[in-house]
């Protein structure tokens, strides 16, 4: 049996999305473009936007990360300025890029506890009319934070900013309303909340916003422009494609639209992340985040304070039981992380919290 991922991702996926990779194909087989097809139409109507509407989608090989930096690298023009707003690592690493790519960038930083004021934004755009671009992260998965991409994209509107969210470990499973939080760029991957396997990286746009980028693209192989004008009518990719884990994503929507759409996916996580908070909570383990900032995607908890506690063994225990935690990433506190995103229950989540009170005993450690 596969170990237990309480990870932000790669995740447990289910086995029929694995045997949907068990076939080899050519990037021009029909069944495959039909698949490509298919995944394209229901990430728009999981975005609640339409092709008539003036919206689009574009697959990108490679890992979220990818799909990132293809929007990063391809929309603002060279004489364009972002506004980035960060309270974590993925934040931060947008920042990388503005900076590999010379993009001029100003950037609103916050500790990881907090949610970027919107007051901050508006001020910011109000001092500098050149800024052209804002970017966000919608859950912060360094700490597992909700950020206000709602009021942030109300803002850019307002001032007629292009708005960009990575919604990579929230799309598929919180609902977000594309139109109404006034979203140009929003991207996410094949493996994690549409609970596939890794490989690409998807962003939903609105096709006014990247119809004018024809000449920005930075790179070629990232060139979203690029990538969209040769899938727009054919369905394919400029370059090798990872088939098997689009077969495997294809079925993976298939799977969430059985489950019942994002809205039971997202009750079956907040069911997760209750029990683990009450199962924890009871164990005696503390939250970084304040509950009301907390999303229930991943939480990160408080290294506890006892002298026994000693992270490398705590995961190697609970390695050994087949659950698999995350490690921290945090500036300047110590703490794990779990997840409760991918093919995990409520009973999955229950025998997680037997096993950290197990493993407790076993080390020792006391609250
Ligand atoms: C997972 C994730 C990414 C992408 O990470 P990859 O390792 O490239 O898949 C980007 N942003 C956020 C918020 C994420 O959770």
């Amino acid at each position: 049996m596969d170990n237990k991922l309480f990870t932000p991702g790669p995740l447990n996926t289910k086995l029929s999305v694995k045997e949907a990779m068990l076939h080899d194909m050519g990037s021009r087989d029909t069944e495959f473009l039909s698949g490509v097809k298919e995944i394209r139409e229901e990430l728009l109507n999981l975005a609640r936007v339409t092709i008539e509407e003036g919206y689009d989608t574009v697959l990108m090989q490679g890992s979220g990360t990818f799909g990132v930096e293809a929007v990063i690298s391809s929309v603002i023009p060279r004489d364009g300025h972002l506004l980035l707003i960060t309270n974590g690592a993925y934040g931060d690493r947008i920042g990388d890029m503005a900076k590999a790519y010379n993009i001029k960038a100003t950037t609103l930083s916050y500790k990881e506890n907090i949610v970027p004021p919107q007051e901050d934004v508006e001020e910011a755009l109000k001092n500098d009319g050149s800024i052209t671009h804002i970017a966000i992260i919608h859950c912060e998965t360094t700490t597992g934070i909700f950020n206000n991409i709602e009021q942030v994209g109300k803002i850019a509107r307002k001032y007629n900013k292009i708005y960009i969210v990575d919604a990579m470990s929230s799309f598929g499973a919180v609902p977000i309303d594309f139109k109404g939080f006034g979203i140009d760029f929003l991207i996410s991957s094949s493996n994690k909340c549409i609970e596939g396997v890794p490989g690409f990286s998807f962003v939903i746009f609105k096709v006014t916003a990247l119809e004018g980028c024809k000449d920005y693209a930075r790179t070629v192989s990232l060139n979203l422009y690029g990538q969209w004008a040769y899938m727009k009518n054919t369905d394919q990719f400029r370059f090798t494609p990872p088939i098997q884990v689009i077969l495997a994503f294809q079925k993976a929507i298939q799977e969430l639209k059985a489950e019942g759409g994002i809205e039971k996916r997202s009750e079956r996580y907040q069911q997760n992340y209750r029990l683990l908070i009450e199962g924890t909570e009871k164990i005696g383990l503390r939250t970084y985040l304040k509950k009301r900032d907390q999303g229930y995607i991943i939480t990160s908890f408080l290294f506890p304070e006892h002298p026994n506690f000693d992270f490398t063994k705590f995961y190697e225990k609970l390695h050994q039981r087949g659950q698999v935690i995350y490690q921290g990433k945090l500036s300047d506190t110590n703490c794990f992380r779990i997840g409760n995103i991918g093919q995990l229950y409520p009973a999955d989540i229950e025998k997680l919290v037997f096993e950290i009170q197990e493993v407790f005993e076993d080390m020792d450690v006391t609250f």
